[in-house]
């Protein structure tokens, strides 16, 4: 029998350390203190035989898993871009476990079938595209861009999806800054395209795709008798958060017919507000876009989304029925539209939190990262001993230390940030990201008093 005899009460429990992990989130010790080997040792066992009692259950979380959690949405929590999860999107991902819809088709999930399309709906609205556009929520961005550039396959090599790549007879060809991330790599090859096949096109000192370099590129693939299908542009690189120029490649698109992608895994989700907005600017000329709502919209992980601005090419893609026609009337089956069958309903979540806050409050959390990123840039620049790299575009900054080392620093301050050192232009740089609603003013005054100190060490 799997039915709990005390159900209620457990659940209860379970609630309140959600609650006290919740509460503590912003105290000292972003990371656990304990080593990998001694939490292993914590809860190393054979797999068990026989039933346990569910207090005690609830007691080893509380005592062993509790204490050694990443404190992701702590206000010094300052690394890579998952962003602090909003306590909105939290209780909406409870609700969304509790519920258990499975948005396959309709009957699996109604409202959560519902929902998803009211979600996709309103970022389509956002985003600049039209009626006949589509998407699905996904894990992540790197299963977002894998669910778009296997749509621009299919668009360019209809016959993919069916004989695969034996049907095709000029070597396909995709092509992306060097900056990318490598799930676009992992996505390529996935793809059967290949890896080799990725041309990664230099930058320039913004980190943006050089466009001479893509064109010249294009020609010469051409010329050597390949046959380039896609661009991938970048809205939001990991490590700079640099944006490329989306409206010049898109014109390099059109004149060479290929697809363009948009990995706005990054900063896709500040389209809700004026600066993101702005700093996108025609990213509705793309075919697809990726954008993560685990990242800069504040959801609890999992949460990515794929939009293609011609939602059959998903459907002719993806559907399960080969015989299933298209049409923009008939009712979507998500099933039809992504690579998974079983999935989650993660429409809730956001439905949940952005009907909770409205998209002003989402956008003045947003903005205020701009905003502190610039902030730390402006102040960074007067500080002798640094080299800061480049000028924020989204909410991440690198620099260097001219004479310190950039490990010790992270020492320095770890018991307090989680902050991470990166590479870039094959040199140790500190990075730091603000995609963190509970970051202030004073988190920013905080880091530069930790520099001034470290700096005078
Ligand atoms: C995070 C990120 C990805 C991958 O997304 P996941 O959600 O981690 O799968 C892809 N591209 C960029 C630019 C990212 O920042």
């Amino acid at each position: 029998m799997l039915e709990i005899k005390n159900f209620n009460e457990s659940l209860d429990k379970v609630s309140n350390i959600i609650k006290k992990y919740q509460n503590e989130i912003n105290e000292k010790n972003i990371l656990p203190k304990l080593s990998r080997e001694e939490m292993h040792h914590l809860i190393d066992e054979e797999f068990p035989q026989e039933s346990m009692k569910i207090e005690d259950l609830i007691y080893e979380i509380e005592e062993k898993v509790l204490p050694n959690c990443t404190k992701i949405g702590n206000s010094k929590f300052l690394s890579w871009i998952i962003t602090s999860p909003s306590q909105g999107g939290i209780l909406g991902e409870i609700l969304t476990n509790g519920l258990n819809q499975a948005p396959f088709n309709f009957k699996a999930g109604p409202m959560a079938t519902i929902m998803e399309e009211l979600f996709i709906n309103w970022m389509i609205k956002e985003f600049g595209y039209k009626d006949e556009a589509g998407g699905i929520l996904v894990s992540g961005g790197s299963v977002s861009t894998l669910t778009a550039l296997a749509a621009a396959r299919e668009f360019h090599f209809p016959a993919m999806m069916e004989s695969g790549m034996h049907s095709i007879e000029k070597t396909p060809i995709v092509y992306t800054s060097c900056k990318s991330h490598g799930s676009i790599d992992k996505a390529i090859g996935v793809l059967g395209i290949g890896k080799r096949n990725l041309r990664k096109i230099q930058v320039n000192e913004n980190f943006q795709m050089d466009l001479d370099n893509l064109r010249q590129r294009i020609m010469q693939d051409i010329q050597e008798g390949c046959k380039p299908f896609c661009i991938i542009a970048q809205a939001g690189t990991s490590l700079t958060g640099a944006v490329d120029d989306i409206s010049k490649i898109s014109k390099i698109a059109k004149e060479f017919n290929l697809w363009l992608h948009v990995d706005a895994a990054y900063g896709g989700g500040s389209i809700l507000c004026d600066s993101g907005k702005k700093l996108l600017n025609k990213i509705n000329e793309a075919d697809s876009i990726s954008f993560d709502p685990h990242k800069w919209m504040f959801m609890p992980v999992e949460c990515g989304c794929v939009l293609v601005k011609d939602r059959k090419n998903l459907f002719e893609t993806y559907k399960m029925d080969l015989q299933k026609e298209f049409s923009y009337d008939i009712p979507i089956d998500f099933v039809d539209f992504g690579i998974q069958s079983t999935r989650a309903n993660r429409a809730l979540k956001l439905w949940f939190a952005i009907k909770l806050y409205g998209k002003k409050e989402l956008a003045k959390s947003i903005e205020n990262n701009f905003e502190l990123a610039l902030k730390l840039y402006y102040e960074l620049k007067k500080i002798d001993g640094i080299e800061v790299i480049h000028k924020p575009m989204t909410a991440a900054i690198n620099f260097y230390f001219n004479e310190k080392d950039e490990d010790e620093f992270i020492k320095f301050v770890e018991d307090e940030f989680f902050i991470n050192t990166c590479k870039i232009n094959s040199k140790k740089c500190i990075r730091i990201c603000f995609n963190n609603y509970r970051a202030t003013k004073d988190t920013v005054n905080e880091i530069l008093i930790k520099i001034s100190e470290f700096l005078s060490k």
